[in-house]
């Protein structure tokens, strides 16, 4: 005996008769024998012609079916990428998006990146040879904003839609939208066995296809009384396992990655310990965080002789099928978000999970032979302490960079937006009133100026110089209260905002000060020698940690241009394409509407005059001034916005110079 009694946990089984545990028979087959094996491919031809008849298709089957990888290769195969056009898959999790492409890149024999891509959060693996694209649902919301109809899409597989995220929930709403006038995409909506009515009903009663899975019955047991230390009863549980049962890999569900290192770290501490008293464990961790090397390493065949326990996050319940699992150990408990409106705090907490994500645990270890699930939770708790289902993200979260980002996307009428389950109505007014309370919508629910900025840092993201693009966006939200000019020191005040100046124009002056006051570690000191008003500093650096937080949310990584500023300028003209100006006789033009306007007195491209600006806002005075104004060059507007201009209006009207000065000195201005 290697365990002691006393550490032995208890477990009792609830079923009557415990079918007898037959092995799993790992057969070598070739990768196209596993694809034809999978529980989805007798259905193909009628999962094809399904598709062919319908517009919008849930789709339904127990997880490892097939749903994910071998969907858009059929659809593939059918033709669906003819022309160039993409089949889009959308997963709630990182890891599942890359580990997946990867999977069709290596079933297909071609390179990741080529036809198969993935695109996450920091990470775009896609080519212009991409057809097949699997991505995080957050990446496609992105995509609605430079492709409001999905153009380039034939197909978007909207997959793990069970998992109810907030970007999938989203997602729903704006699809259904542009199904709508767009009859030629065809929309799938994928799920394991869990809430396909309910998908059906939101799609006007779209049909559902439900792939037969084949399970094994699984075996489950509770444990006789409450586990005090859930993570030491997963440690003794793999133990109890390897020493007691036959062959077979174990799957541990933990909550996050600290556990998961944790509980890895006494399992190969106690393995050393016992030595060759027992068979050889392998433990692997799987979590989001994780190198995707060592992600990989989860789907490596066990050994003979060995047994493999994977040590993972909800990921393993539903996104990811390992084979060769025979046992499922489930503490019970997941890590969610969860939104006080009181307060308005959010945060990540460990909570008991639903009983259909219990069930999704257990269906784990029925995949390829009976399996055996055990809870470390009594029956009792099953039955009267979890919660049927798992509450939809939107209902607890906090809504106001939903609600940023929705408007971002054109759509105002959020009380009226066709959500699955609507947020509490409380909820988001309390998020439109946060949001009118900043200053980032009007009296009438419209984005202020402050969109707009969002929209900047949104298109940035492209150029490589979001860390630049959130200080200059927060410098623009109070940028007109930056500088000092008390009257009696005004040639003082003066000279020290000259030196902030740099070429290129007002945004990367304004950068430049963000910097050095930064440089100064945020100095009161500082701001005072340089005539620069603490007070709205302060405000630009609460107002950048507040976009940074937004960018984290939009799946945004922060990366610096490394001091070239042309990328910078680039962002700004993508983001205020609209905001043109062309220098003309006797002052500027804007583009669109042949307004006349001027660069303002205090800007540092006063005296220089550049032949094309961008402006962040125009303000009345004396005349019509443009405030903030960068230097840019006309073939970007081309390249930014192709479907605003055309190449003849950025033609200049006249080859000959203009002249170098306009309008009137400061002085007459006064
Ligand atoms: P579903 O989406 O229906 O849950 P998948 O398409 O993800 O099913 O998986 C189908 C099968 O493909 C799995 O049962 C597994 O055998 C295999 N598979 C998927 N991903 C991988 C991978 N990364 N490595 C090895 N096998 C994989
Ligand atoms: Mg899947």
């Amino acid at each position: 005996l290697i365990l002691e009694e006393e550490e032995m946990i208890d477990f009792v089984s609830t079923d009557q008769e415990a079918p007898a545990l037959s092995q799993a028979e790992l057969k070598k087959q070739s990768m196209q024998e596993v694809r034809r094996s999978l529980p989805i491919f007798p259905y193909r031809e009628d999962l094809l012609a399904a598709i062919q008849e319908h517009q919008i298709l849930v789709i339904e089957g127990e997880t490892g079916s097939g749903k994910t990888t071998q969907i858009p290769q059929y659809l593939l195969e059918d033709g669906y990428t003819k022309g160039g056009m993409k089949i889009g898959c959308t997963q709630p999790r990182r890891v599942a998006a890359m580990s997946v492409a990867a999977r069709v890149a290596q079933e297909m024999s071609v390179k990741l990146g080529n036809e198969v891509g993935y695109s996450i959060r920091f990470e775009d693996c896609t080519s212009e040879r991409t057809v097949l694209k699997y991505m995080t649902d957050g990446m496609l919301l992105r995509e609605f904003l430079t492709e409001p109809d999905l153009a380039s899409y034939s197909v978007i597989i909207i997959d793990e839609a069970h998992e109810r995220t907030l970007h999938t929930d989203i997602l729903f709403g704006l699809i259904k939208d542009i199904a709508r006038f767009r009859p030629d995409l065809k929309v799938l909506v994928a799920s394991a066995t869990l809430d396909t009515e309910r998908f059906s009903c939101f799609f006007d009663d779209a049909p559902v296809f439900r792939i037969p899975g084949r399970r094994f019955p699984v075996d489950i047991f509770y444990t006789k009384a409450p586990e005090a230390d859930y993570l030491e009863a997963c440690v003794v549980s793999v133990l109890q396992i390897h020493v007691t049962q036959s062959p077979g890999d174990v799957l541990v569900f933990l909550t996050g990655q600290e556990e998961i290192e944790a509980c890895c770290e006494l399992l190969q501490e106690r393995c050393r310990r016992l030595g060759s008293k027992i068979a050889e464990l392998l433990v692997l961790p799987i979590y989001a965080n994780l190198p995707s090397d060592m992600q990989a390493k989860i789907f490596n065949p066990t050994p003979p002789g060995a047994r493999k326990v994977v040590v993972a996050t909800n990921i393993a319940e539903t996104s990811l099928t390992i084979d060769g699992i025979i046992y499922v150990i489930d503490p019970g408990f997941c890590k969610q978000k969860s939104y006080n409106a009181r307060t308005g705090m959010e945060s990540l907490i460990v909570t008991p999970c639903s009983r259909a994500s219990a069930n999704q645990r257990a269906g784990r270890a029925g995949r390829v032979a009976a399996g055996k699930c055990f809870r470390l939770y009594t029956a009792w708790a099953f039955k009267h302490e979890m919660e049927e289902t798992t509450v939809p993200e939107i209902q607890r979260t906090n809504l106001g960079n939903v609600v940023l980002l929705l408007k971002s996307l054109g759509i105002n009428d959020l009380i009226h937006f066709d959500f699955m389950d609507p947020p509490p109505h409380e909820t988001l007014v309390l998020a439109l009133e946060q949001l009118y309370a900043l200053g980032a919508l009007n009296h009438l629910g419209e984005l202020t100026k402050l969109d707009l900025i969002n929209i900047f840092i949104i298109t940035c993201d492209k150029y490589k110089c979001s860390e630049e693009v959130l200080t200059i966006a927060a410098m623009l939200s109070v940028n007109n209260s930056i500088f000092y000019r008390p009257k009696d020191k005004v040639v003082h005040a003066d000279n020290a905002r000259m030196n902030f100046v740099v070429p290129g124009g007002d945004h990367l002056v304004l950068l430049n000060v963000y910097t050095q006051w930064l440089e100064s570690g945020f100095s009161t000191q500082w701001c005072y020698e340089n005539f620069i008003q603490f007070r709205s500093m302060r405000r630009a650096r609460d107002v950048r940690d507040q976009l940074e937080g937004l960018m984290d949310r939009i799946e945004v990584e922060v990366v610096s241009s490394q001091g070239d500023n042309v990328p910078i300028r680039k962002a700004v003209t993508a983001g205020y394409f609209y905001h043109t100006a062309r220098l003309s006789k006797g002052g500027y033009k804007t583009v669109k509407h042949q307004q006349t306007v001027y660069v303002h007195p205090n800007s540092s491209l006063f005296e220089e005059q550049p032949r094309w600006l961008i402006y962040h806002e125009l303000v009345f005075t004396t005349k019509e001034f443009m405030r903030q104004v960068i230097e840019i060059d006309s073939g970007w507007l081309l390249e930014v916005a192709p479907h605003y201009y055309k190449s003849k209006e950025l033609e200049d009207s006249s080859s000959k110079k203009m002249p170098r000065k306009q309008g009137k000195t400061k002085e007459e201005l006064g």
